[in-house]
């Protein structure tokens, strides 16, 4: 049997590219998008009762990593890329069908756009569906996942005076949490685990239209160069 299934919005999300995106929601809890939904879900019918709602599951497409071929097994890059694990156990972006989700904060309602924070998702989604945040049913006591227990530690950062500087200015124009976007991101160690980052290496990612640049000057420890526009 198949079946088809098609967008009911596409998000507008601070993340330009998968690099630094963090690996599951409310990780960074400034990263900020817009769901804007399409004909006919952007009537103000289609969403009338979310006000009262927290939170919200987002169901959408791992649009930029399909893949006509299924995996049995995938490498997490949590596991540093080593171990392969059953898809099934993973919330791998290649996987059968394609299909993400996401619990993320749901801070504002109008006919036609959602606007939320805590997202994991790369900008330009396709959202397939929308359901609200059930706390006693969603939220289950005693669960427990041996594989990925806990979220990534963070580690140390620091800014240069300019990058800092560059950083406020941008926030201030895009209305913006954007130092608290760069340091809840980038403190989660965005690097794949297997490379060894030498200090003379710069690292780079875009966050709304801004490029931030940073380095390692020691391993486990970032600091922000740059923040300029990308
Ligand atoms: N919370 C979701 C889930 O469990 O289904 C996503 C988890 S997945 C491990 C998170 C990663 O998906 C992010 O770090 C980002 O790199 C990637 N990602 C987000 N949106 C994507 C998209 N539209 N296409 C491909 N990869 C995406």
């Amino acid at each position: 049997m198949s079946h088809s299934v098609s967008p009911i919005g596409f998000l507008r999300s601070c993340f330009k590219e998968k690099f630094a995106i963090p690996r599951q929601p409310q990780l960074a809890t400034a990263a900020r998008g817009v769901l804007e939904l399409v004909a006919p879900f952007d009537r103000a019918e289609a969403v009338e009762g979310l006000e009262q709602v927290s939170h919200v599951w987002l169901l959408f497409l791992f649009h930029q990593a399909l893949e006509d071929k299924p995996r049995l097994k995938v490498r997490p890059p949590r596991l540093g890329g080593n171990a392969s694990l059953g898809v099934f156990a993973t919330r791998a972006t290649h996987r059968p069908n394609g299909i993400g989700q996401s619990v993320v904060k749901l801070e504002k309602v109008e006919p036609g756009r959602l606007w939320l924070s805590g997202i994991d998702l790369l900008d330009g989604t396709p959202v397939l569906d929308i359901k609200p945040y059930v706390p006693y049913a969603d939220g289950v006591p005693g669960a427990f996942n041996r594989i990925a227990d806990a979220p990534p530690t963070p580690i140390d950062l620091t800014w240069s005076d300019e990058a800092l500087q560059q950083a406020r200015q941008h926030a201030l124009r895009l209305g913006e949490p954007l130092i608290e976007l760069i340091e809840q991101c980038l403190a989660q160690d965005p690097r794949p685990a297997y490379q060894v980052p030498e200090p003379e290496r710069r690292y780079g990612v875009l966050l709304w239209d801004v490029q931030v640049r940073w380095h390692y000057p020691e391993p486990g420890r970032i600091c922000v160069l740059e923040v300029v526009l990308g």
